[in-house]
């Protein structure tokens, strides 16, 4: 991710190292009148901005984040920070005032980007949010980095705003950003929206510095969570662990008065639609037409073991062996983005994945027909749009997931005379809103391969029926009415 920020007109100065390398915060960096008073959004991770000629298309990184947020901020004229994805010896700012959205950045030391980011981050948090008991790794230096990192974050918003301004912190790696921007004097509101499940308390508990991290999340003034269970799940943690007794939808404890909601994230139903009914694109083309005589069944994910990619596959390898009549008669193309290649799970999970690709096409496969077309790379968000809207299913069946864009991207896809199915995971937070998809159990793989063959022969009018009920449900809680109810919330 090098240098894939062109400042067209730096506002802040950039901080030199002599000025950085110091624990304590650089206070004196932005006049204090010069600080801003618009909203600053802040996330881990910037949006990436570069033009859409990329040097490595196939490596582009994406993310559910990004692709929500990006627009919303545009329109809103807010700014933007976080972590530049630069590593080097000292922390930098930097600030791009001309960009759209506006943009403003930290570079953090290569240590703590391994020990905060690749390790808790992506080694403890992740897991134990997603409900992965075994794959959590817990250590104490990688914990230590955490709290450092958030403190940094905290150090740069306070440079960047004024301590009235309004701040929406993203996601499971800031948890403890707002209580690190109370103890430098913030007075404005801070909201907090976590994109990702939230687990059950006793699962919570295993986290050593669990009561830090629920007291550190109650010192926003808002939590938001993207459904009503992993709400729940927090309200008895707030309860459990800080004590806290619930008013409506407040929590109210020691020092501490914190607003809670459930804010399901959407997407932008027009563009997609758009995308999908465009030209479509040659390489998306290309593709289509070597599965042009087949019903065609499209899988597109991070690769990613929350993803349950491999337990999918099993289920076509399945439904393959079990009923012959579809050998020949069905493909699968499945795009796995490339995700935290450098942490270990990931490198095994993409061996699993093309283990059993592997496995399927070596034992189904002719010479005219591939059972499984795999893609490790990405594809523009308008080009999965065509390739959403010409499959017959649309295979999202995550082990756990926060939400799932791309199922609301699925359905936003179809051509509403002639649409293709949704099979859906139950622990998808989609689930939660798109009831009519055809729900399925990804850990259950008879029931997934039974579920697979359902909706491969399910009647025209069953599918109509089931997508004019979900395309509603996408448009009603889009990107916009997301981002206005949370910031509603937050100032209300
Ligand atoms: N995406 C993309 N190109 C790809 C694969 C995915 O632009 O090759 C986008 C996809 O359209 C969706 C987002 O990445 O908007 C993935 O979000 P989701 O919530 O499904 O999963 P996440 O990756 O955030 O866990």
């Amino acid at each position: 991710m090098a240098g894939r920020i062109r400042p067209r007109r730096i506002v802040v100065p950039e901080v030199t190292a002599a000025a950085t390398e110091t624990s304590a915060p650089a206070a004196s960096f932005v006049p204090k009148a010069r600080r801003l008073r618009r909203l600053l959004v802040v996330s881990n991770r910037l949006p990436d901005l570069r033009s859409p000629a990329l040097p490595d298309e196939r490596k582009r990184p994406v993310g559910g984040l990004v692709s929500a947020l990006q627009p919303v901020l545009a329109a809103r004229d807010g700014l933007w920070f976080g972590w530049s994805g630069r590593s080097g010896p000292t922390r930098l700012f930097g600030m791009d005032d001309a960009s759209h959205p506006a943009l403003a950045w930290i570079d953090l030391p290569s240590e703590l980007v391994r020990d905060y980011y690749n390790g808790f981050c992506n080694r403890a948090l992740w897991p134990l949010l997603h409900s992965f008991p075994s794959r959590m790794h817990f250590r104490d230096d990688e914990w230590t980095a955490y709290v450092a990192a958030n403190e940094a974050f905290a150090d740069a918003v306070s440079q960047i705003v004024a301590d009235d301004a309004p701040v929406w912190v993203h996601d499971f790696h800031l948890l403890l950003a707002g209580a690190a921007l109370r103890r430098r004097g913030h007075r404005g509101r801070i909201g907090l929206f976590l994109h990702v499940p939230f687990p059950s308390p006793d699962l919570l508990a295993t986290l050593p510095w669990h009561a830090r991290v629920v007291s550190d999340m109650l010192r926003f003034d808002l939590v938001g969570f993207q459904t009503p269970g992993d709400l729940d799940h927090f309200r008895r943690a707030a309860r459990a662990v800080a004590g806290c007794h619930q008013r409506g939808d407040v929590l109210i404890g020691d020092g501490v008065r914190a607003r809670t909601g459930a804010f399901p994230i959407g997407i932008i139903p027009e563009d997609i639609r758009e995308d999908a009914s465009a030209q479509t694109n040659e390489e998306i083309g290309a593709l289509l037409r070597t599965t042009a005589s087949t019903q065609l069944v499209v899988g597109v994910d991070r690769l990613d073991y929350t993803k349950g990619i491999p337990e999918r596959l099993c289920a076509v390898e399945r439904l393959l062996d079990r009923s012959p009549e579809w050998r020949g008669k069905v493909s699968v193309v499945q795009v796995s983005v490339p995700s935290r290649a450098e942490v270990p799970e990931y490198a095994e999970e993409r061996r699993r994945v093309e283990h059993v690709v592997g496995r399927i096409n070596g034992e189904f496969g002719e010479a005219h027909w591939t059972p499984v077309r795999y893609l490790y790379r990405s594809y523009r968000r308008s080009h999965l749009a065509q390739l959403y809207r010409a499959a017959d299913v649309g295979l999202v069946t995550p082990l756990r997931d926060g939400m799932n864009l791309v199922a609301k991207e699925f359905v936003a896809a179809q051509d509403p005379r002639c649409p293709g199915v949704l099979l859906l995971s139950r622990f998808a937070g989609a689930a939660v809103e798109l009831r009519d998809a055809l729900l399925t159990n990804p850990f259950h793989v008879d029931g997934l391969a039974a579920d697979l063959d359902r909706a491969l022969r399910m009647d025209e009018d069953e599918r109509r029926a089931r997508h004019a009920r979900l395309l509603e449900a996408v448009e009603r809680t889009n990107a916009a009415t997301w981002a206005d109810s949370f910031l509603r919330a937050l100032e209300g």
